[in-house]
């Protein structure tokens, strides 16, 4: 009885501390790089009207596995960066075999916690209005691309984390700010031109959304969806024209149905969709989505898949666009998987974003999953118990694999190891070409001009 409760006890201490999941420490010629357990951060963002400027102060208490000099990462370069109190210098690198950039802390630290303190100046995705005196801002991401997570914005830590981050946003240069902010975490105006934005502890660099608009810029719609569960779920859907937001409301509530009865309740306190333009395709936060009309319900499927569950690395996140695109297909069954080989889930461990081809070789895969599962529920059986297991948990590859073979007894290593941790085959490369129309590539100017 006492070895059942240390261990429980064990697990739910453990519940966020995801180290088992990084890739493993290297060594640079500016010395070991570690990763680290993020615990908390605290962002202070801070737009001056008057200076045009945006910036952000940050305070990271973390947790060292290991000795060595901390890796995290920022893509400004940060122009103030303190381990515990004290001013340390930092340098970009890079990930072994050149996959990915980072930056990693000249200052050297002992297992234990520790403090970052970071400044940097917030550069993408944010306009000020001089005359009107209100500002434009938002933490787009994407995810096809590498670094393009809140790393743009803040600094953060690698996909595997999960950690409570708290924006702390301000508007200085006026006395009342004339603003409204859109986002997935728990909102307080705490002053006239300040408000205190906390996420779930259970978020990881890719789940905040915030986007800060000019008072009255976007046309809104509030309304509440009672869910399987029994609780009302506040939605909101916005975007700057009217028509285009009334278009939205039937579809989300259409969509959660559709979802909710298939792999159970909205696992999030609320849900919030931003209606672009057609074409723009959309991107999926955590209970929430900047998206073109047609990519709703394609991203409202990741708040199930993504980020609901949520992949670890780069090498995780096929599963998100295969399960999707297997619904966009309107979930096909095949008796073979209909190309020869694939890694799409075995590249470099530290590689960060999902493959291009997840959609239509992951399809193809689920397709097949589900034609081998038919016995038993089929593949969206398996997933719906798999989303409420894991629900707010990082998973993995591998994790997937297991848990399906617990679930229908079968050994998948020869699918696993030939279709996702493969070789390519030749019949793979037409697919790269194939366009995804819900995660379009959007240029620098197309993001901004969605602000
Ligand atoms: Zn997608």
């Amino acid at each position: 009885m006492k070895k059942l409760i240390l261990f429980s006890l064990i697990l739910s201490g453990a519940a966020h501390a995801n180290l088992h999941l990084s890739p493993p420490d290297f060594m640079t010629s500016q010395g070991r790089a570690v990763f680290v357990d993020f615990k908390t951060a605290e962002y202070d963002i801070t737009y001056d009207l008057d200076l045009e400027r945006a910036s952000v102060k940050t305070k990271i208490v973390f947790e060292a596995r290991s000795a060595g000099n901390p890796i995290f990462d920022l893509v400004p370069t940060p122009y103030s960066v303190k381990l515990d109190g004290k001013k340390v210098k930092h340098h970009m690198i890079s990930f072994p075999g050149g996959v990915s950039k980072l930056r990693q802390v000249a200052g050297a630290v002992v297992p234990g916690t520790h403090t970052l303190e970071i400044e940097n100046e917030l550069t993408s995705n944010v306009m000020f209005d001089t005359d009107f005196r209100t500002v434009s801002s938002a933490f787009w991401i994407r995810d096809l691309k590498d670094r393009l997570f809140m790393e743009q914005y803040i600094p953060s830590n690698f996909e595997f984390d999960q950690y409570k981050m708290t924006y702390n946003v301000k508007i200085l240069g006026v006395r009342k700010a004339e603003q409204d902010i859109y986002t997935n975490g728990a909102i307080t105006q705490t002053s006239p031109v300040s408000w205190k934005i906390e996420f779930p502890e259970w978020y990881t660099v890719s789940c905040p959304y915030f986007h800060m608009t000019p008072r009255k810029s976007m046309k809104r719609l509030d309304f509440t969806y009672p869910s399987i569960s029994g609780r009302q779920i506040p939605i909101t859907v916005y975007s700057p024209w009217r028509s285009r937001t009334k278009k939205f409301k039937p579809e989300a509530i259409r969509v959660m149905q559709e979802l909710e009865a298939d792999y159970g309740p909205w696992a999030h306190p609320s849900f919030v969709a931003y209606g672009t333009m057609v074409g723009t395709g959309g991107m999926e936060h955590a209970g929430a989505t900047a998206t073109s009309f047609g990519a709703l319900d394609h991203e409202m499927l990741h708040s199930y898949f993504a980020k609901g569950v949520v992949p670890a690395n780069g090498n995780s996140g096929w599963m998100d666009e295969a399960i999707a695109s297997w619904r966009d297909k309107g979930y096909p069954r095949n008796p073979t998987v209909g190309f020869e080989g694939s890694n799409i889930g075995g590249q470099s461990i530290y590689k960060r974003n999902t493959d291009n081809r997840s959609y239509a070789l992951g399809s193809a895969f689920m397709a097949y999953l589900d034609f081998r599962l038919q016995d038993m529920g089929g593949l969206k059986a398996f997933l719906r118990g798999y989303f409420q297991t894991y629900k707010h948990q990082v998973v993995t590859t591998e994790h997937f694999k297991n848990n399906l073979e617990f679930f229908s007894g079968f050994n998948l290593d020869e699918e696993f190891s030939t279709y996702i941790w493969g070789v390519n085959s030749s019949d793979t490369e037409e697919l790269l070409t194939e366009e995804n129309p819900h995660h379009r590539p959007l240029s620098k100017a197309q993001l901004k001009s969605l602000l």
